[in-house]
């Protein structure tokens, strides 16, 4: 195996656990590897730190399958890695009832580049590294073993593959998709999930748990759901007992799907809920001119800010939908927002959503910090990355 040698001093972030090595902190790489090969890690006075994939068209030149140097990097790693996970997910009481879960969560579960959703009886995997790519095989295996589902279907088409040199892979990768349109049932309401053509792996999963605290929220007041993609907070304010739902999204095969999931659910009634295609941030400055309101207004907005680079530009963007989703509320009226930008930490955009309420000159309050649902966990000394962080603000 060949050894990646790190430059002194640069052991420090992997003794606590943080699994990347990035190209500065390399020294040189003694022997030859391939984009994915597995390569022996160690720090400048050659003490062994753990064993990792080699991506070297990637800034991020390697990622740590495993600090313990022992370790065989090898089909039963994968097996036993994919097992884990998915245990760890089937024994949490909050996810025992859902059919829609996500098993894998990169770096979290010591599976750097690997993300997969169940929805039902289909897995879906999405592998952005070059390791995770070597190893689709044994990870696809073990996902079959660990979960007995009829098919894996892949969508690794995520734009990220491009830093690590690899082109875009989709399709079904073990079994057949089921004819039908695939539907799970989150907090009671049926959603369709579009595996082949929705959004990353279909379905927005860490949004669970705000989902259902939208619908808790929503008894008798008026909503605004804005970057509301399938309808999944739409129609939990519907269940919840909304008196209207007004839904926007600029993607007009999202909203066709959203209502398809009203037409699933006939329990909710569809006469209160309207569907918008626009640009949300045109959406609500012509609102604003009608004059219109609204006593709940949910903003979930795509990532402005994929890195700390962008973070400036993103941060007026968030300070703008805020402003305006606060100048929209009645009194006593709520707004549920959220950031799902890597390079915004819940301190910025907690400035930023104090800004915007100030600008608009309304006296608010935290109601609830919202974070990703429970299958969606954050590794302790993984500080990047897409996670989910929210505010529940009530103003005066
Ligand atoms: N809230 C959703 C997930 C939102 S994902 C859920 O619970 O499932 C972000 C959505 O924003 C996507 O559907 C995307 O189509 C939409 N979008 C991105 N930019 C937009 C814009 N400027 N105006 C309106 N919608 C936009």
């Amino acid at each position: 195996m060949s050894k990646l040698v790190l430059n002194p001093g640069k052991e420090r972030s992997l003794l606590r656990r943080h699994p990347w090595v990035f190209a500065g902190s390399v020294a040189r790489l003694e022997g030859r590897a391939r984009p994915g090969d597995t390569v022996e890690v160690v720090a400048d006075d050659g003490r062994p730190l753990g064993r990792a994939a080699w991506s070297p068209e990637s800034q991020i030149r390697a990622r740590m399958w495993t600090f313990a140097p022992d370790t065989s990097i090898d089909h039963a790693f994968f097996k036993r890695r994919v097992a884990e996970s998915v245990a760890r997910r089937a024994t949490h009481p909050l996810l025992a009832n859902e059919s829609g879960v996500r098993l894998i969560h990169g770096e979290s579960d010591g599976l750097p580049g690997v993300i997969a959703d169940r929805f039902g009886d289909v897995v879906v995997v999405q592998l952005t590294s070059a390791g995770a790519e070597k190893w689709r095989d044994a990870i696809v295996a073990g996902l079959v073993q660990a979960t007995g589902c009829k098919a894996v279907y892949e969508r690794s088409d995520s734009d990220v593959r491009k830093l690590e040199g690899l082109g875009p892979q989709t399709g079904c990768v073990f079994g057949e998709l089921p004819q039908d349109a695939l539907t799970i049932v989150e907090n009671g309401v049926r959603m369709e999930v579009d595996v082949v053509a929705g959004h990353k792996t279909g379905f927005y999963l860490d949004q669970r748990d705000n989902r259902r605290l939208t619908g808790l929220l929503a008894d008798g007041r008026s909503v605004l759901n804005c970057f509301c993609y399938t309808g999944g907070f739409s129609l939990q304010a519907l269940a919840g007992g909304a008196t209207s739902v007004l839904s926007i999204d600029s993607s007009g095969p999202a909203l066709d799907v959203a209502r398809r999931n009203v037409a699933l659910n006939p329990q909710l009634d569809a006469g209160r809920a309207e569907w918008m295609e626009a640009d949300v941030f045109a959406a609500l400055r012509a609102l604003k001119a009608e004059g219109r309101t609204f006593d709940l207004i949910v903003l979930d907005p795509p990532k402005f800010a994929p890195s700390a680079a962008h973070a400036d530009r993103a941060a007026r963007a968030y300070k703008d939908i805020n402003l305006f989703g606060f100048r929209l509320l009645n009194p006593g009226g709520i707004l549920m927002t959220y950031s799902c930008s890597g390079g915004i930490g819940l301190e910025l955009f907690q400035k930023i959503v104090a800004g915007a309420a100030s600008d608009a000159g309304v006296d608010a309050r935290i109601l609830h910090r919202l974070s990703a649902a429970a299958d969606h966990p954050i590794g302790l000394a993984v500080p990047e990355g897409e996670y989910l962080k929210g505010l529940a603000v009530q103003i005066g």
